[in-house]
């Protein structure tokens, strides 16, 4: 039997979750806030330079490529391996494996080569042991899979209340380039017990698409369509509608639309916090919870075209993501005050147009630069006053051109476009609270939910589910679609 269902955003979990859930008959209505699909899978164009929006890459393709397998349209997205050029004072190489940046390690700081032993001794066994979970290739590897099981779990515990920071500090000195180097591999203040699973997901599982995020995005939101189901774009959700307890409907631009369930695709304390239309609904407790618990770090992009050929740029970045590692003492990225804090970060570049020249016009290239940006930096980018705001974009923008000419010698002769995105950009586009890149905070003293590897898609209303990466403790374009494939299994 068709039920009438609701969506709310059309990002991957929410485009996902509507061509799941509209191949199988249901009549699905998709609310978007913003003129396109995407959210954080989507890009745009400025001056004909391609800028992807948010996100420039993702792991776990198994996961990723099945269900885009599963909707036929594996075929039609031209996903392409991401490999990582990693630069610092004495490290400049590409790296495609977890071995790569092993031997890139030794071969720059041999002085520390007993550090560097007693670290990969015990993360080697990690890694070993988090492989050992991956899809049995042999009826030997079923045989070996309850004993690899146990050995994942006795790791994962040992681990999983240690953040990266204080296990990097067991090895390496605080003052020294290797500490800054390895407790940045993931994000702040992740659980160690996942630092095999960023190692292997960031050097040999990471995958973006060539043409950019933007056509996975386009090609959703059009076989959605193709499979019946109704897009409206520049459509903002203002209410979830509730009655007895569940969840009836949603309110947008003041209209009411009735449905059998509601998919919430979006920010989870927004969804609660904002859309629901009776709070008393939800037990007091958990709306504290929700409040109260931290999010994920944000990040400030800078977006440039360039009067620079493509084999140029590819002459100074090697790959088209590059990690420059140039920390310096002092960045602190709990230290919301500092106002020094991007003189001393380490940033990321990413040039779309070194996978696909047709993403910046003919003889010029693009190029984004990123930093991780301390939670609602000098009192959240100037306090309101959009003089101050200006200023300080501004500011951090030329901070990290100037950090990105080491790498790109020359760069700033190169510019002919540039614009920027702070924290507060992110939350106006996507509704992500305070531009929190992947849900919720990633430190294992934050837990929001109890499990930090499972999906919750339930929520404490009936009939309202979660559509996004915000099911997981830990977000990102896997999780907001496995996310979706739970939310369709239970609508059935
Ligand atoms: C800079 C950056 C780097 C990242 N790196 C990685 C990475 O390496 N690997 C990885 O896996 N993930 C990464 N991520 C995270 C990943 O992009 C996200 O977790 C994922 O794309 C989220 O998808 P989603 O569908 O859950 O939500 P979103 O993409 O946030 O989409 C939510 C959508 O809902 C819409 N919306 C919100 N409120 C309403 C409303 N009231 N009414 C209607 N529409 C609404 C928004 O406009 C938006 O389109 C990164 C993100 C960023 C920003």
């Amino acid at each position: 039997m068709p039920k009438k269902i609701v969506i709310i955003g059309a990002g991957i979990g929410g485009l996902t979750a509507g061509n799941l859930l509209a191949g199988k008959g249901h009549r699905v209505t998709l609310f978007e806030a913003h003129t396109s699909p995407g959210g954080y899978t989507a890009g745009f164009r400025r001056k004909g330079y391609y800028f992807e929006s948010g996100t420039l890459s993702f792991e776990s393709s198994d996961t990723v490529f099945k269900v885009m397998r599963k909707l036929g349209l594996k075929d039609r997205i031209p996903f392409v391996r991401q490999p990582i050029a990693i630069k610092s004072d004495r490290m400049d190489a590409v790296c495609r494996s977890f071995s790569d940046l092993k031997s890139l390690s030794y071969d720059a700081y041999p002085e520390d080569k007993a550090a560097l032993d007693r670290y990969f001794f015990v993360v080697d066994k990690m890694v070993v042991s988090m492989m050992g979970m991956m899809k049995p290739k042999s009826a030997l590897d079923i045989l070996r899979f309850p004993c690899r099981l146990l050995n994942f779990m006795r790791l994962y515990k040992k681990y999983k209340r240690v953040n990266i920071t204080e296990f990097t500090a067991r090895y390496f000195d605080p003052d020294s380039d290797l500490y800054r180097i390895f407790k940045d591999m993931g994000y702040p203040d992740m659980s160690a017990a996942i630092l095999p699973g960023a190692y292997l997901s960031f050097l040999e599982d990471y995958w973006t698409v060539k043409s950019g995020m933007q056509s996975w995005a386009d090609i959703l939101a059009k076989n959605f369509e193709i499979l019946g189901g109704e897009l409206r774009l520049n459509s903002r959700v203002e209410k979830i509608v509730t009655a007895g307890g569940r969840a009836k409907g949603v309110v947008s631009g003041g209209k009411e639309f009735s449905a059998d369930a509601v998919i919430s695709a979006s920010d989870y304390k927004k969804t609660f916090c904002e859309l629901l239309d009776d709070r008393s609904v939800v037990p007091q407790e958990w709306l504290e919870k929700i409040e109260k618990n931290k999010v994920s770090e944000g990040i400030f992009t800078v977006y440039l075209g360039l009067n620079l050929s493509t084999e140029e740029l590819k002459k100074s970045m090697r790959a088209p993501h590059v990690s420059f590692r140039d920390e310096q003492p002092g960045a602190d990225i709990h230290d919301s005050e500092d106002g020094e804090y991007f003189e001393k970060s380490s940033i990321m570049l990413y040039s779309p147009s070194l996978h696909d020249p047709e993403l910046a016009p003919k003889g010029k290239s693009s190029l984004m630069i990123q930093a991780v940006v301390p939670f609602r930096w000098l009192n959240n980018w100037g306090g309101g006053d959009r003089k101050e705001y200006n200023r300080l974009k501004e500011k951090v923008k030329k901070t990290l051109i100037a950090k990105a000419e080491k790498v790109i010698p020359g760069l700033t002769d190169h510019i002919d476009f540039e614009d920027a995105a702070t924290p507060l950009t992110y939350e106006r586009y996507t509704g992500n609270t305070d531009g929190a890149t992947s849900a919720w905070s990633w430190n294992p003293a934050n837990r929001f939910y109890k499990n930090i590897l499972s999906i919750n898609i339930k929520t404490p209303v009936e009939n309202l589910l979660i559509g996004s990466c915000w099911s997981a403790q830990i977000g990102g374009v896997p999780s907001a679609i496995l996310a979706a494939v739970k939310c369709a299994k239970r609508i059935g």
